[in-house]
């Protein structure tokens, strides 16, 4: 493949977008980029320098101004910069987790970050994740993919991910968040969660993530790697 291509993978917190849609990017060395994580980090930059996030003008502000870089780090890792300065860890605390829903509700913070992402998968092969990403950002990328799952098991999969992390969370208070998060993405008035009316549906509930990266490997190339 020599042209532009686009790969949005959307879904719900939890449903293992991330893990899928680094693997599928990896498999056709195509660029990866997690929007999710510029929500995060405008929610960080926010929350550090004190505004309010009732204060939806200041917090636009903030998304406007965020000069934000993501890449692959030497040991593979996935890294998020503001201005230069790592804040991998910093954007998926359980604090930012709580709050990054109400901060991507605000209109003007997704228009801020629109062009941002645009600008990202601009004239390269890209795999794009997120919650609007095949309705919204790049409505005509050549494959949409939307992955779901139960919220028991996505509540799960974050609990064990926190937990190995050193975080004390229960599984309840994941099952909560999760919850929540769904009913602010989903109902926000402004590119909510769902998925767009070409887009494949996998539910990976029960299966594993190798199965969900060889499907969307072999639907994009038609077998051809
Ligand atoms: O994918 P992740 O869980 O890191 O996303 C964090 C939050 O960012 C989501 O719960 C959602 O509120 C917001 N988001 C969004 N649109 C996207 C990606 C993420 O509103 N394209």
């Amino acid at each position: 493949m020599e042209h532009d291509f686009q790969i949005a993978i959307d879904g719900p917190a939890g449903a293992g977008k991330s893990t899928v849609a680094v693997q599928v990017a990896v498999k056709l060395g195509f660029l990866y980029i997690d929007t999710g994580a510029i929500y995060r980090a405008v929610t960080f930059a926010a929350v550090k320098s004190g505004i309010d996030l009732a204060d939806s003008d200041a917090v636009a502000a903030a998304a406007a101004k965020l000069n934000v870089e993501m890449y692959f780090d030497r040991e593979k890792l996935y890294r998020i910069y503001i201005d230069g300065e790592d804040v991998t860890g910093n954007i998926r605390t359980p604090e930012i987790s709580r709050n990054v829903s109400t901060v991507a509700q605000i209109p003007a913070v997704r228009e801020a970050l629109l062009d941002k992402q645009r600008n990202m998968a601009a004239g390269g092969r890209v795999v794009m994740e997120g919650r609007d990403i095949g309705t919204s950002v790049l409505p005509r990328a050549e494959y949409k993919f939307f992955l779901t799952a139960s919220s028991r098991e996505r509540a799960m999969r974050r609990h064990r991910e926190l937990v190995s992390q050193g975080y004390g969370v229960t599984f309840e208070s994941m099952l909560e968040d999760i919850q929540q998060r769904d009913n602010a993405d989903s109902l926000r008035s402004i590119s909510p969660l769902k998925p767009a009316p070409d887009a494949i549906h996998i539910d990976c509930s029960e299966t594993n993530v190798e199965q969900v990266v060889d499907f969307i490997v072999l639907k994009v190339t038609g077998g051809k790697i």
